[in-house]
């Protein structure tokens, strides 16, 4: 999508620091780290948010969380957060669809 960030790193034209590249998914380091272990997991597809799933996107959401276990246990992370905020009410910011994986620090609940 035009000036979409995230499909411009999954393009290569915005340089992220990239930790998984699979032919659906990419995941990158946020660039405003909010735990010492601050990483998004993002479909190469454009979906707005999770509002914008549809029946053929299922598939497609299951590896984003599979993503998201797999990068945990590569890093040797002992616990996590997986975090989608959807819509600008729950602070979204960029709008192309991303699960947040924190870590690295205590994280509270309920979230802020
Ligand atoms: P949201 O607020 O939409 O849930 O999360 C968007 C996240 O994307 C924020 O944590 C923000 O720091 C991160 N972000 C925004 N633009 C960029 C960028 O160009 N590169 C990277 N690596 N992260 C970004
Ligand atoms: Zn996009």
């Amino acid at each position: 999508m035009n000036n979409c960030p995230f499909c411009k790193i999954a393009a290569g034209e915005l340089p992220a620091a990239i930790v998984h590249r699979s032919p659906d998914v990419i995941a990158f380091r946020d660039i405003h780290p909010q735990a010492p272990t601050h990483i998004l997991i993002v479909p190469i597809k454009h979906l707005v948010s999770v509002d914008d799933v549809q029946a053929e996107d299922v598939q497609l959401m299951g590896r984003l969380i599979a993503t998201a276990k797999d990068i945990a246990r590569d890093l040797g992370l002992r616990g996590y957060r997986l975090v989608i905020n959807t819509g600008r009410e729950a602070g979204q910011s960029v709008f192309h669809l991303h699960v947040h994986l924190l870590s690295g620090r205590a994280l509270h609940w309920p979230p802020g």
